[in-house]
């Protein structure tokens, strides 16, 4: 991002997460999380705390440090460089905190967001189950009220953080009979409360987070750690879109960033016939058509992230997050394929991080919602505005020689 666009305050928060970047975090935490030596680094999420680096966006109160979104995103596209599981284990205080945030009672704000924002309790959201992830509404594990507590039965599969978390946000289907969107709960559950979680899987790239299935049979939740209401889990689940696009989209322009830095300053190094490789037009534009959509997809995350610290959530808010995760995710894809493509075949070994950022940024079009789930709701949601608009603009649909041949304007 250009300094020119930001303020003082600003530039020195993201020098600050730069620096923590460069000199709190090691190599070989990077190298022992891709080696699958470490399950879980707890010690860096600590460690973020110790800096007061967790949920920036809320409240002192609670930990956080009263920031906004436009703040958040410079500090999440640092982290970012360190690939997707520290990136997303950085966002976790974020997305999970906001759900307490926004819906959780006082009790709940002291009980658990204060304690996740200084680090003493790990979290992760569990949403996705093995009978799909993009239905939102096919939830099949259940919670079923018995006097105080709720009782949880079900699975979730691919949740990051699962194998280190103490608590976990977790959605389920609380009436069999009730409206699609009135018959999902959102609860925080304690893992010592009975959660249960298997390493099952090897992936492909993201090591090291701790992602599991975690098991629920018949585990007792308190009431009191509803979130949002009885059957109030769509509107947790529509507000979260925020925090989990936003922090996909900006955590991957880090990933994409420094790609793109090692393949610029490789070309301008390596040499064949005679000249750096840089000078070949077959590379170089490379490196251009990588920055420009760079450029583009941090200028969109900016965009949003100043929409939503001025709008909230609506809509529109909820097109620009989901559009924001689309570009960047596909973005990086793109700028990391084409850094491989610039260094040749060592960018392919364990020379360069290239391939790590690659194995790590394939799952960004796919988690927080597919790509294709993205563009579900950015079509969804502009027709929306376009259908319910009537904006005092130009009718340039009659700017065509023959606009008023209505004979010819057959729709059916
Ligand atoms: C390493 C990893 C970490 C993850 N972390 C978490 C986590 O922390 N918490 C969590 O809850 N989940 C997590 N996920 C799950 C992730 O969000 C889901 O994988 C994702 O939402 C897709 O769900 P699915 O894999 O079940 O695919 P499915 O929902 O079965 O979709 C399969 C394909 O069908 C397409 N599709 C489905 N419905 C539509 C539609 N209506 N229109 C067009 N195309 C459609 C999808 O785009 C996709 O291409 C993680 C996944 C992985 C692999």
């Amino acid at each position: 991002m250009t300094d020119y666009l930001l303020t003082p305050e600003q530039i020195s928060l993201r020098d600050e997460v730069r620096s923590f970047v460069r000199d709190n975090v090691s190599r070989q935490l990077l190298l022992d999380m891709d080696a699958e030596k470490v399950i879980y680094p707890r010690q860096f999420i600590e460690l973020l705390a110790s800096q007061h680096l967790l949920g920036l966006r809320f409240p002192q109160e609670w930990g956080g440090r009263g920031l906004t979104w436009s703040d958040e995103v410079l500090s999440l596209e640092e982290i970012g460089v360190l690939g997707a599981s520290l990136s997303c284990l950085y966002s976790l205080p974020s997305i999970v905190g906001e759900a307490i945030h926004v819906f959780g009672t006082e009790e709940q704000k002291s009980k658990y967001l204060a304690p996740i924002l200084s680090g003493k309790l790990t979290v992760a959201e569990a949403l996705t189950e093995p009978r799909g992830g993009s239905d939102f509404f096919g939830a099949t594990a259940t919670i079923k009220k018995d006097g105080d507590f709720y009782i949880l039965n079900g699975q979730k599969r691919f949740i990051v953080g699962a194998e280190g978390a103490d608590l976990f946000l977790v959605y389920a289907r609380s009436d069999s009979q009730g409206a699609a969107h009135r018959s999902i709960s959102t609860i925080l559950v304690e893992r010592s409360q009975g959660v249960v979680v298997q390493h099952v899987y090897g992936l492909m790239g993201t090591r090291g987070g701790g992602t599991g299935r975690v098991y629920f049979q018949d585990v007792k939740v308190p009431i009191a750690n509803l979130v949002g209401g009885e059957h109030g889990g769509y509107e947790v689940f529509t507000r979260m879109m925020i925090p989990e696009r936003m922090t996909s989209a900006t955590g991957v322009l880090g990933l994409a960033r420094a790609a793109l830095e090692i393949s610029s300053q490789y070309a301008d190094r390596r040499k064949a016939f005679g000249q750096k490789i840089r000078e070949f037009e077959g590379v170089s534009f490379k490196i251009a058509d990588s920055l420009t959509l760079l450029d583009a997809a941090r200028a969109l995350v900016h965009q949003t992230a100043r929409e939503i610290d001025l709008a909230g959530s609506s809509g529109y808010i909820r097109r620009k997050v989901s559009e924001a995760k689309k570009f960047a995710t596909d973005t990086a894809w793109t700028v990391i394929n084409n850094a491989m493509q610039v260094m040749g075949g060592i960018a392919y070994t364990n020379v360069y991080p290239i391939e790590r950022l690659l194995r790590d940024a394939r799952l960004m079009t796919i988690w927080t919602g597919t790509n294709e789930i993205m563009s579900l709701v950015i079509q969804h949601e502009y027709y929306r505005e376009l259908l319910s608009s009537h904006p005092a603009a130009r009718d340039v649909e009659e700017d065509a020689l023959n606009a008023f041949a209505n004979g010819e304007k057959v729709y059916e």
